[in-house]
C-alpha cells in the first residue's frame, strides 16, 4: 500500500494540443494506478506572465481539468486541484526563497528561454524581469514538495525546473534534517512534439498546435497547411519523410500503415495531398475518443466543480501535512 506520489500539472494558458498529450497526458494516465497522482491546475505561476489577464487565466482552469479527463485522467483515482487555494505552497516558496541565490535563478536555461521569448513584458534583454517570474522554479519546487512528489512526469523543458527543485530539496534537508521527498523526472519517448510548422516545440502560444479538442473541419486546414518536403514538388517525385512534418505526425498517430507510407513516400508513388488526407482521417479518429470523454464532461459542469473541490480539499490535507513537517523541522511550530 506504500505507493509513491506523481505531482505533475498544467498551467492554465490555454486549451492542451498533442505535444501536451504525448509530451505528458499519457504518461499521467497510465501512470495514476501504480502512484497516487495530484495533478496541480498551476493558476499561480500562469499569473506570472499573465498578471495582466486574469480573465484569461480563470477561463482556462476548467478547460484544463476537461483535457486532463479527456486524456484519460480518472478524478476518482487521481487528485486534481487547483494551486491558489494551497497557501501550504505560497508558505513554502518564501522558506525555499532563502536556499536560491538570484544568480542561479538567471541561469536556469528554461527561466532564461522563456525571459528571450516575453521580451514584451521583461524586455529585450530581460531587463524589466519581475521578482515573482524570476521566481517561479522556487514555486515550483514547493508545487513538488508539498505534496512529497517523488515522480513528475513532463516535458522535456521542464528538465531544468525539477534540477533545481532537487538542489532545493538537497540544501533543505541538510540544513533543517530529512524533511522533504527529492523527485526525478520523467520524460516519455516523445518528450518535445514539434509544431505543424516544423518549430522545435509545438507551443499554445506559437500557434502551431492540433488541439486534443479540434473539430474536424479545423484538423483538416491545420494539416493541409503542415509543412511537408521542400523538394518534393510533383506528386510522383521522390520525397524524404525525414523532412515532412505530415509524416512526423504519421509517426504519432499512423502506426499500422506507417511503413508503407515511408516507402511510398521514398519511391514517389505517394502524393502530399492524399496523405495530409490520410492524417487527417486517423488523427480525426485518434482524438475522437478523447473529444467525446470531454463532451460528457462539459455537457455537465456541475461535475467538473465537484472534481475541483474535492482534490482541492484533499491536496489541502496532504499539504498540511507536510507543511507540520516543515514547520517542526524549521523549529517555527511555536504553540504544537
Ligand atoms: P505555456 O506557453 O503557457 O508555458 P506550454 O505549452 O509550455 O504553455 P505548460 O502548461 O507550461 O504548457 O506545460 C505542461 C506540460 O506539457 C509540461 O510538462 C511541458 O513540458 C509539456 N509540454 C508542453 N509543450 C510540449 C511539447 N511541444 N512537447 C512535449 N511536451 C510539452
Ligand atoms: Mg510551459
Amino acid at each position: 500500500m506504500n505507493k509513491k506520489n506523481i505531482l505533475t500539472g498544467d498551467r492554465p494558458t490555454g486549451r492542451l494540443h498533442l505535444g501536451h498529450y504525448f509530451g505528458s497526458l499519457k504518461q499521467r494516465a497510465m501512470l495514476q494506478d501504480e502512484y497516487n497522482t495530484y495533478i496541480i491546475i498551476a493558476d499561480v505561476q500562469a499569473l506570472t506572465d499573465n498578471f495582466e489577464n486574469p480573465d484569461k487565466v480563470r477561463k482556462n482552469v476548467r478547460e484544463v481539468v476537461l483535457d486532463n479527463i479527456a486524456a484519460g485522467i480518472d478524478p476518482k483515482k487521481t487528485t486534481i486541484f487547483i494551486q491558489s487555494m494551497i497557501p501550504q505552497i505560497a508558505e513554502l516558496t518564501v522558506f525555499y526563497s532563502n536556499l536560491v541565490t538570484v544568480s542561479r535563478l538567471y541561469r536556469n536555461p528554461t527561466i532564461k528561454t522563456e525571459i528571450g521569448q516575453k521580451q514584451h513584458l521583461f524586455g529585450s534583454g530581460g531587463e524589466s524581469v519581475t521578482y515573482g517570474f524570476l521566481g517561479y522554479p522556487v514555486s515550483q519546487a514547493a508545487d513538488i514538495t508539498a505534496f512529497d512528489g517523488a515522480l513528475v512526469p513532463v516535458g522535456e523543458d521542464q528538465i531544468p525546473l525539477i534540477e533545481q527543485t532537487k538542489e532545493i530539496v538537497r540544501k533543505f534537508n541538510k540544513i533543517y534534517g530529512d524533511t522533504l521527498v527529492e523527485p526525478d523526472y520523467m520524460v516519455g519517448a516523445n518528450s518535445r512534439i514539434k509544431g505543424l510548422d516544423g518549430n522545435e516545440k509545438m507551443g499554445k502560444s506559437l500557434g502551431n498546435a492540433i488541439y486534443l479538442n479540434d473539430d474536424e473541419e479545423t484538423i483538416s486546414k491545420k494539416i493541409m497547411s503542415a509543412r511537408t518536403d521542400t523538394n518534393k514538388i510533383k506528386k510522383d517525385d521522390k520525397g524524404n519523410p525525414d523532412n515532412c512534418m505530415v509524416y512526423y505526425y504519421h509517426k504519432l498517430v499512423s502506426n499500422d500503415s506507417l511503413e508503407t507510407i515511408n516507402k511510398e513516400c521514398r519511391n514517389g508513388s505517394r502524393g502530399c495531398v492524399s496523405c495530409k488526407k490520410e492524417l487527417i482521417k486517423n488523427m480525426i479518429e485518434f482524438l475522437k475518443p478523447m473529444q467525446e470523454r470531454r463532451k460528457y464532461y462539459e455537457d455537465r459542469p456541475e461535475l467538473i466543480d465537484e472534481i475541483l473541490r474535492t482534490g482541492t480539499a484533499k491536496a489541502l490535507e496532504k499539504a498540511e501535512e507536510v507543511m507540520k513537517r516543515v514547520r517542526k523541522n524549521m523549529k517555527i511550530d511555536y504553540f504544537s
